[in-house]
C-alpha cells in the first residue's frame, strides 16, 4: 500500500498544524483512502476497526467542510458507547485546535441531561452522541438537526448489536436528504448493508486490502497493560532479557520523544528516530545503535523503514500498529541473519480486537503473557548472570581474583558469603513495584476465562437480556458480544463477563444505573 503524507491530501494549514501537533507522521491506510472521497462529497462505507485511525479519517474532512461562521449543528457522529463518544469528540476537538470557533459536543446516556441542554445552547457545530440520547434531545426539542449536512455512523455493527438500529433509522429520516452519509463498521452484516442501501447515495466502499507478507519466525508474545504501566513493563522486559539491541515502536513522533526522555531518565542508553529528523541526525543515531553505544532505539514505522541491523534481539510494539502489515514489518526487524529474536506487543483495553485482526492476518501465534513482576525480573536476571559466571569459571584465568577472595575469606567471611554479596550487587532488585489493578476473583461458577456477576435486579423490574448488555456495554465500553451468558431471575440476574474486564465492570457499574435503577453488582457465589 502506498503511504501518503498528509501534505498530499490538500488539507488546510490549520488542520496540518493540528496533525503535526498530535505527532502523526503519515496518513494511515484508511485515512489515505477515505479522506479524498469524503472531501469530494461522496458517501462512503469504511470497513475498519478501532485503532486504524478511522476517527481522523472522517473527522478531518468534516472539519474541512464545516462552515465555521454558521452556528448550527452541521455534523453528527453516532457512536455505540459513551466511552467512544467521548474519545471521538476529543480527537475531533484536538484536530480542530487551530480552527477558530469550532465547537464539538459529546452527548451520551448517563450524564445529567440538564448539563447537556445547557451545552447545546452554546450552539456546537458537531455532535458526537449515542443514538438513544440524541433521540431524547430531538424529542425534547433541545437538539435541532435540520441543518445537518454530514452524518457518520461509527462502529455501525456495534450499534446494531446493542439494539440501536431503530433509533438510527429514526434519526436518519429526520436529517435533511441533502447530506453526506459516512458509515464505518468492522464487519458488514446484512442489516448494515440494508442501512447503506436505504440511506446512502452511491457510496464508495473503502477497505484496506493487505499484501500477503511472509511472517518471520519470531517468538511473539503480548501483554495486557494499561497506558500508564507501559514504561514500567518495558523496563522490566529489557532488564529481564537484556537484549543486545532493542527496537521499540511508537505510533507518533511525539510519543518517540517522550519515551526516549523517560528511558534516558531511567538510565537506559536510549535514543529516538522519526521522520522529522534531518539525515545527519538519523545517521548519527543509527551509527550509535549499530555500535551498541545506544542499545534501545525508539522509532516510528516511517523512520524504521529500511533499518537493517543484525543484532536486534527484541522488538517492542509499545503502541499497537495501526495497520496489520506494519506489525509484520516491525517484527521482521529482529531475528535477522539466522539469529533468534523476540517480539513483545503491548495491548491496552479494546486494542485486543485489533490484535486478533493482526493475528488472523499474520497467521501468527501471539501468546498472552503476564507482565513480569520484579521477582520474575530478578529470577531471570540471576539465571542469565549465573550462566555468565559459569562461562567465566570455565574459560578465563581467575588467579588474580582468587587471591583477593582468599584474603577476604581469611578474615571473618566464608567464600559463599562473599559470592552471595557479589551476586546481590550484580543482580539485586532495584525496581519499584508496578501497580497492577488486577483483582483476583474466586470461583464464581462462570465458564473458563469469565467471571459471573450478581446484579440485584431481575424479572420483577422487567429486566431483559438487552437491558443488561446495553447497560454494561454502554457504560463500560466493552463490546456487547463479549458479554457471556445472562440468567434472569425474579429479583436478581447473573451475567458473565470476561475476567480481564470484571474489575472494571464492577467499579464502573457500581455508580451507575440499569433501566433507570441504581444497582448493586458483585462477584457471584459459585454455589448459585
Ligand atoms: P481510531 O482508530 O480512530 O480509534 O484511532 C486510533 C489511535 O490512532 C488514536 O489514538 C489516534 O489518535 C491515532 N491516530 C490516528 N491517526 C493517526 C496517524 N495518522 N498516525 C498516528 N496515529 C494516528
Amino acid at each position: 500500500m502506498k503511504n501518503l503524507k498528509f501534505e498530499e491530501l490538500n488539507l488546510s494549514d490549520e488542520i496540518l498544524k493540528a496533525i503535526g501537533n498530535k505527532g502523526y507522521e503519515e496518513a494511515t491506510p484508511i485515512q489515505a483512502q477515505s479522506i479524498p472521497y469524503i472531501m469530494e462529497g461522496r458517501d462512503i462505507i469504511g470497513q475498519a476497526q478501532t485503532g486504524t485511525g478511522k476517527t481522523a479519517a472522517f473527522g478531518i474532512p468534516i472539519l474541512e467542510k464545516l462552515n465555521q461562521g454558521e452556528k448550527t449543528v452541521q455534523g453528527i457522529v453516532l457512536c455505540p458507547t459513551r466511552e467512544l463518544a467521548i474519545q471521538v469528540a476529543e480527537e475531533i476537538r484536538e484536530l480542530a485546535k487551530f480552527k477558530r470557533g469550532v465547537e464539538v459536543l459529546p452527548i451520551y446516556g448517563g450524564q445529567p441531561i440538564d448539563r447537556q441542554i445547557k451545552a447545546l445552547k452554546r450552539k456546537p457545530q458537531i455532535i458526537v452522541g449515542t443514538p438513544g440520547r440524541v433521540m431524547d434531545h430531538m424529542n425534547r426539542g433541545t437538539l435541532k438537526i435540520d441543518k445537518v449536512r454530514m452524518v457518520v455512523l461509527d462502529e455501525a455493527d456495534e450499534m446494531l448489536d446493542m439494539g440501536f438500529i431503530d433509533d438510527i433509522v429514526t434519526i436518519l429520516k429526520v436529517v435533511p436528504e441533502e447530506r453526506q452519509t459516512m458509515l464505518f463498521s468492522a464487519t458488514m452484516p446484512k442489516p448494515i448493508l440494508e442501512l447503506t442501501k436505504r440511506f446512502q447515495k452511491d457510496p464508495k466502499h473503502v477497505m484496506v486490502v493487505h499484501k500477503e507478507l511472509t511472517v518471520p519466525k519470531v517468538e511473539q508474545v503480548y501483554f495486557e497493560v494499561k497506558e500508564k504501566t507501559k514504561l514500567e513493563v518495558l523496563s522490566r522486559l529489557i532488564d529481564m532479557y537484556n537484549p543486545k539491541l532493542s527496537l521499540v515502536f511508537c505510533n507518533t513522533k511525539r510519543k518517540v520523544d517522550e519515551l526516549v526522555a523517560e528511558l534516558q531518565g531511567r538510565g537506559y542508553f536510549a535514543d529516538g528516530l522519526h521522520g522529522d529528523m534531518k539525515q545527519v541526525q538519523r545517521d548519527r543515531v543509527m551509527s550509535k545503535f549499530r555500535s551498541g553505544a545506544v542499545d534501545v532505539l525508539v522509532a516510528t514505522d516511517v523512520a524504521a523503514r529500511g533499518i537493517d541491523v543484525d543484532d536486534i534481539e527484541a522488538v517492542f510494539n509499545y503502541d499497537l500498529p495501526q495497520d496489520e502489515e506494519d506489525y509484520v514489518h516491525r517484527i521482521g526487524r529482529t531475528a535477522r541473519a539466522g539469529r533468534g529474536g523476540r517480539a513483545f506487543t503491548f495491548v491496552v483495553g479494546r486494542e485486543i480486537f485489533k490484535l486478533r485482526d493482526i493475528q488472523r492476518y499474520a497467521k501468527a501465534k501471539i501468546t498472552l503473557q503476564k507482565a513480569p513482576s520484579s521477582e520474575d525480573v530478578e529470577e531471570v536476571r540471576t539465571n542469565l548472570f549465573l550462566d555468565k559466571v559459569i562461562e567465566i569459571m570455565d574459560e578465563d584465568d581467575l588467579s588474580q581474583y582468587v587471591s583477593i577472595i582468599e584474603r577476604l575469606a581469611g578474615e571473618d567471611y566464608t567464600s559463599i558469603e562473599i559470592a552471595a554479596a557479589l551476586l546481590k550487587m550484580a543482580v539485586g532488585n532495584k525496581d519499584k513495584e508496578v501497580q497492577h489493578e488486577e483483582t483476583d476473583f474466586n470461583d464464581t461458577g462462570a465458564e473458563d476465562g469469565m467471571v459471573r456477576l450478581f446484579i440485584n435486579i431481575g424479572r420483577n423490574q422487567k429486566i431483559r437480556p438487552g437491558d443488561i448488555v446495553g447497560g454494561i456495554a454502554g457504560e463500560t465500553g466493552i463490546p456487547g458480544k463479549l458479554i457471556g451468558s445472562i440468567d434472569i431471575y425474579d429479583k436478581y440476574t447473573f451475567v458473565e463477563v470476561p475476567r480481564e474486564y470484571a474489575g472494571d465492570v464492577i467499579r464502573i457499574m457500581k455508580d451507575n444505573q440499569i433501566k433507570g435503577r441504581r444497582i448493586n453488582i458483585e462477584p457471584a457465589n459459585a454455589k448459585h
